[in-house]
This record gives structure tokens, sequence and C-alpha cells, in this order.
């Protein structure tokens, strides 16, 4: 069997970043990922303004006591005069501060009438000014080439003057499921049959991710059929997923098919729940065969797929954060792979769903995140044990 780590090594290790990108609006860049990196055009703020409604004033003008001068007033939006001598400007946040200025002092601390003002509490040099380029500057690397654009990465780009960015084209992930006993929520179930969960779990894992789904049906228990499925699927789509079918009983039919069209690179893995699984390609199309039981296509989409995804997406960082956290329960079932319970982090404890078998789903619902035990490892008690979250991954 193959580790989690080992396999992932390889996988990426083999994992092209897509080179196709294309030019979109920013409105529509949330979470696309940037395939050049982006430079500022302008200062940000373009010029010295105000952070308060108040007055603009050189703090040299106040060595005398009497009040002074309003010699003009400048509303946000409006390019200031040069400030004269021993005046001061009315200013709002926001305003552009004239040249000749060196501080705002707040309207709280003044006295004024329609043309005079009296500054009650001396300011220092630079109060309450915004300077040019404090947030960002000229020039400067705004974000590099790989960057998943967060929502406030929008706003410095419209900032910093950008409105079209070019970003890597969503990947098209073809989905397939497998299984005789399958059919569609909407159809009344005959005896035998059970309703198709992963294609619909698969399409919001897929969704997250910002790629395609693309939706390839639903191939019957049988080979000439599954190898004709994978065929076709393999020249439409940039990556194919299936589920199920994927063990060595005689109705597993996804490893003879993959051998058939192309070559499975790995189909056994440490991992639980999901051992069962193959990574291959037809001809150059990568093909990942989940397992079929609802928990284990889950998780094994999550830890393996999931960072391939990201990296073939032209994703430059692909760490997830976990946290160490302790277990309210303990755990001593050595399998010789590593787990991912559903746990839920609650009071910065784990608690442990009481059902942690494959096929119960509803495990995964009320979980908020996945405790990982390495291999042959007890859980007592008390003990940290390292986490990933559900919104750390975004699911
Ligand atoms: P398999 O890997 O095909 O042997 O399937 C393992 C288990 O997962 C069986 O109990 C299947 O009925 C179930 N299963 C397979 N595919 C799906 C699916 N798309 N939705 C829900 N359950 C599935
Ligand atoms: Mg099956």
């Amino acid at each position: 069997m193959l580790s989690v780590e080992d396999a992932l090594h390889k996988i990426l290790a083999e994992t092209k970043p897509t080179t196709q990108t294309e030019l979109i609006p920013l409105i529509s860049a949330f979470q696309r990922i940037l395939s050049e990196p982006q430079f500022s055009q302008v200062d940000v703020p373009p010029a010295d303004n105000s952070a308060m409604d108040g007055y603009a004033i050189h703090t040299d003008s106040l060595s005398t006591q009497s009040p002074l001068n309003i010699s003009q007033r400048i509303p946000a939006g409006q390019a200031p005069h040069p400030l004269k001598e021993n005046t001061a400007a009315r200013v709002f946040t926001g305003s552009e501060i004239p040249v000749g200025a060196n501080a705002v002092v707040m309207q709280e601390n003044c006295e004024a009438d329609q043309k005079t003002v009296f500054i009650k509490h001396s300011p220092s040099k630079g109060d309450h000014i915004r300077k040019k380029g404090q947030d960002i500057s000229k020039g400067s690397e705004l974000f590099s080439k790989g960057r998943k654009l967060h929502a406030p990465d929008l706003g410095v780009l419209a900032s910093a003057g950008i409105p079209a960015v070019s970003v890597f084209k969503k990947l098209t992930v073809g989905v397939l499921t497998t299984g005789d006993e399958l059919i569609p929520p909407g159809e009344n179930l005959l005896p035998g049959q059970i309703y198709n969960s992963n294609h619909f779990t698969l399409k919001g894992l897929l969704e997250s991710l910002q790629v395609e789904m693309v939706d390839l049906g639903h191939i019957p228990d049988s080979l000439t059929a599954t190898i004709e499925a994978l065929d076709k699927a393999a020249k439409k789509v940039d990556v194919v997923l299936t589920t199920g079918g994927v063990s060595v009983g005689e109705e597993d039919h996804i490893k003879p098919a993959i051998e058939s069209l192309g070559k499975i690179s790995m189909w056994k893995l440490a991992i639980k729940p999901g051992k069962p699984l193959a990574f291959g390609h037809i001809e150059n199309t990568p093909f990942f065969g989940l397992p079929g039981n609802p928990v284990s296509a889950l998780v094994t989409f999550l830890i393996i797929v999931r960072p391939f995804l990201l990296k073939a997406q032209g994703l430059s960082e692909n760490s997830n954060e976990t946290v160490f956290l302790p277990a309210n329960f303990s755990f001593s079932k050595n399998t010789g792979r590593q787990e991912y319970l559903r746990v839920r982090i609650e009071n910065s404890q784990l608690t442990l769903f009481n059902n942690q078998s494959s096929g119960v789903l509803s495990s995964a619902s009320w979980a908020n995140a996945l405790a990982i035990v390495p291999i042959n490892t007890d859980i007592n008690a008390g003990d940290l044990v390292e986490t990933l979250s559900f919104a750390e991954l975004g699911i």
C-alpha cells in the first residue's frame, strides 16, 4: 500500500499546470487564479488626502494664537489650490490636501464661522493626512502569478486601476458514476436500488474549486460500457473522475477499463476511508477513480484529487492550514492506514461522530472537520490531533 504522502508526491510531480489563459473583467474574477503578475498603475492613494472632516493648515501658521482665515473649501473629488500662507482650507474625509498644508485639524478641535477658524489644539505635522502611496506605490507588484483572488484582492486591483485580469481558464472535470444500483433522486426506488449521492457531493466539491463539472452520466456495470464511456470522456474534458467500481470484485470494471485504454499508476492507498483509489491517464487525460462509498469518495477527493486540481489550475500555493486540537475521545484501531475521522470542532476540542462507517455520509454533514490519525497511532482523550477544517477547505 502507498502512503498518502507518497501518493500525493507522485501525483503532484506529474501534474502540469494548465497553460490556457483568458482575460476577464475584474468584476468576474473572484477566486480565479492569476496567470500573470499584476502591478499597480498608480500610487494609492494618488495624492495626500484628509482622514477627517476639519481644516488643513501648515503647523507654522499656528505660532500666533489668532484665528486663521478660511481661504478655500475642498470637497472630496475636487482639485485643491495651493494653500495661501497663514490660512486654513476646509476639508472633508477624502479631500485632497492642498500643497502648503502639512496637517489636518479635526473639526471637533476647532471653533469656526463662515470665514475664520480658531484652532484649539495644535496638531503635529502629518496629523490626519493619508499620505500619497501609503497603501500601494506605483509600479509595485500587487499579486504574483498563481494567486487565487480573494474578495479584498479584487478591491486592491480596482484601487490600483486594473479593470481586467489574465487568469487560467477553468478546468473541465468530467464526472461519471458507476453502479447498476444507482438512480437519480426524483425517481422511485425499486428493490435493490439506492440514490446516487456522489454525483451531487462532487458537484459541490468541484464548484468550491472553481472548476467546471461536466456531467458525463452514469456507467452501467459492464466492462465494454466502461471502456466506451471513459474513452469518450477523456476526449472531452481536462480531467476524468469516476466513483465506484474501483475494487477488484467481478462487478468492478474501472481498473481493467483504464488498463485497456491507458495506464493506471497506482490504486492501493493507505487511507481510510477510501483504500481503493485509481490514478492514471487515458491518453494524456488524467484520470481518478474514486471509491464508491460516499464518505470514501469525499475524503479521497479532498485529500488526493483536490491538491491535484489546484495545481493543475495554476495555483502557486497549495497548502491547507491544519490545526492541532485536543480530542475529547479515544480511538484505537490500527488499520495500517492513515485515518480521516469525521469530527466536530467545538469549544476548541474535537468530538467524534459516533459512526465512522464509510457508508454513513451524514457523518460528514454533521462534522466540520477531518481529524488526521497517522498510520498505527492511537488517540487518547486529551491528545492533540492534527485537524483539517471544512472551512479551511472551503466546502
Ligand atoms: P463500489 O465501489 O462500486 O463497490 O461501491 C461501494 C459502495 O458505494 C456500494 O455500496 C455502492 O452502492 C455505493 N456507491 C457507489 N457509487 C455510489 C454513488 N454514486 N452514490 C451513492 N453510493 C454509491
Ligand atoms: Mg459498484
